[in-house]
Parts: C-alpha cells; sequence; structure tokens
C-alpha cells in the first residue's frame, strides 16, 4: 500500500487526535471483501473506528438498487459483530441525490478535531473529478482507493490524483456485489462470500431474484421500514 502507516508509524496529525474511517460504498449487498478492506484499511492506517455510510440514492448508477433501507441493514447485520464498526443513517434518511461533500462536510462539522479518511473502491475514486465539489472532497478527508491487487490504476495517473489518494491492495476485493447479486438470481452458492445474517436476510425478504420465504414478514406490518 502506497503511504501506508502500520501501528506505531508516524501520523501527520498530532498524538491523540482521533482518526476515523469513513467507509463509502452502495453496498448491494455488502460481502466479506468489504470487511475486510476496512479492517485491513483500520490496521494499515492506525485508524481508531470505521463508520460505514451506505449511499442512499446513489443517483450516477444505471441500474436499478435495493431499497436504501434493506442495503443499511444488511450493513448492521455484517457489521455487529466488530467493535471498531458502525453504521450511519446520514445518506440513508437525505431526500434526493447523495453527495461524498455534503457527507464529509456535516462529518467534519460535528466532528471538527478528528482526521477523517474516505475509503472506497478504486474505481469509484477514479471518476472522483465528475463528483460535485471533488476538490473540496479532498481537501476534507484523506481518499483511500481499495483495489484488487494487479488492478490497473494508471488512469489514476492522467487526474493528477496519485500523490493525494492513498492505495491499498485487497486480495478478498475480487470478491463483487455484482457476482454476489448474479449467484443468487442463478441459485448459487454465496457462502464465504457473504456473512450468514446477510445471506438469510437476503433469502428472507426475496431480494435478488431470490424466491422471500414463506416465513418472511408481511410488508404491511413494517411499512418499508425497520425490517430485519
Ligand atoms: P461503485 O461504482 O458501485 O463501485 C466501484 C468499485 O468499487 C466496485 O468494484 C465496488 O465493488 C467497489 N467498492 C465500492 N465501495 C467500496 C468500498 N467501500 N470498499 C471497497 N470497494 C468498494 O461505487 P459506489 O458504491 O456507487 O460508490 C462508492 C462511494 O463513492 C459511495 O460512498 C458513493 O456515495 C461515492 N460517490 C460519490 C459521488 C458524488 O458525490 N458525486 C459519485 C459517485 C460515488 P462492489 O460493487 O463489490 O462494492
Amino acid at each position: 500500500m502506497s503511504g501506508a502507516r502500520g501501528s506505531g508509524a508516524d501520523r501527520s496529525e498530532p498524538d491523540g487526535v482521533r482518526r476515523l474511517g469513513i467507509m463509502g460504498g452502495t453496498f448491494d449487498p455488502i460481502h466479506l471483501g468489504h470487511l475486510v478492506t476496512a479492517e485491513q484499511v483500520r490496521a494499515d492506517l492506525d485508524l481508531d473506528e470505521i463508520v460505514f455510510v451506505p449511499a442512499g440514492n446513489p443517483w450516477q448508477k444505471t441500474r436499478e438498487v435495493t431499497s436504501a433501507e434493506d442495503r443499511y441493514l444488511m450493513v448492521v447485520l455484517a457489521t455487529a459483530p466488530n467493535r471498531c464498526f458502525s453504521v450511519s443513517r446520514m445518506e440513508i434518511d437525505a431526500t434526493g441525490p447523495t453527495y461524498t461533500v455534503d457527507t464529509l462536510r456535516q462529518l467534519r462539522a460535528a466532528l471538527p478535531d478528528v482526521a477523517l479518511f474516505f475509503i472506497t473502491g478504486a474505481d469509484a475514486i477514479l471518476s472522483i473529478l465528475t463528483w460535485r465539489d471533488a476538490e473540496e472532497c479532498l481537501a476534507l478527508a484523506t481518499f483511500v482507493a481499495a483495489t484488487r491487487p494487479g488492478h490497473d490504476l494508471s488512469a489514476l495517473q492522467s487526474t493528477g490524483l496519485v500523490e493525494r489518494v492513498q492505495r491499498v491492495d485487497v486480495p478478498a476485493l475480487a470478491i463483487s456485489s455484482t457476482d454476489v447479486r448474479q449467484r443468487f438470481a442463478a441459485g448459487r452458492p454465496v457462502t464465504y462470500l457473504i456473512p450468514q445474517p446477510v445471506e438469510e436476510y437476503v433469502g428472507k425478504h426475496g431480494l435478488y431474484g431470490t424466491p422471500a420465504s414463506d416465513l418472511g414478514v408481511d410488508s404491511r406490518l413494517h411499512g418499508g421500514h425497520e425490517r430485519a
């Protein structure tokens, strides 16, 4: 990883400053690659905590995205066992399109004395210059691009972002949400690719083309919210 800091290595900010990782993604669904990424970056960059921020309305996506509430609850189920992980509803509860710059502004305002690290997939970061207020995003947080080893990031050169983005290679990112969705739709196994509670949630609610379980909750009981 370029610019990686293991525990005990130098920090750029004074001692005692908390370091918060912000794990941004659509998480449709969350998989072990995301969890391994978060834990690896936490250790490599000596972060105190990681908050997962599922995207509310990923407006740049052309495919239909699973409801924000379902994606949020799957992230909660997946991250619950790790005491350094938490999940934020800030983008889920926002109305209209969600922009990373708004998320970072809110976090900066709420946590003025905390060092922020925005972690997401390298492919997403490659398009950062198309994001709203990209320069401000890069000023508000250190950006960490997670990618599988050997993945070509040469496009980053032409963006001038090479020095401003930290790269972390994560072998487990060979797992992808697209593949997991396709596996569900085809009835192929997903065991060991996603946490078991997430697999059970998908089956219970009939997501990704799986037949909804007979034991599923009647949707009239929860009005589309707070179902787990
Ligand atoms: P994406 O284009 O669906 O994902 C690009 C690649 O990155 C995929 O291979 C994806 O794998 C991987 N990835 C996504 N999140 C990851 C994570 N946290 N850790 C490791 N790999 C990850 O990207 P996206 O999920 O829609 O968006 C990523 C983040 O960028 C979100 O926080 C989103 O809000 C932000 N974003 C902001 C703007 C803006 O402000 N204008 C525009 C675009 C994206 P999987 O499919 O397996 O996850």
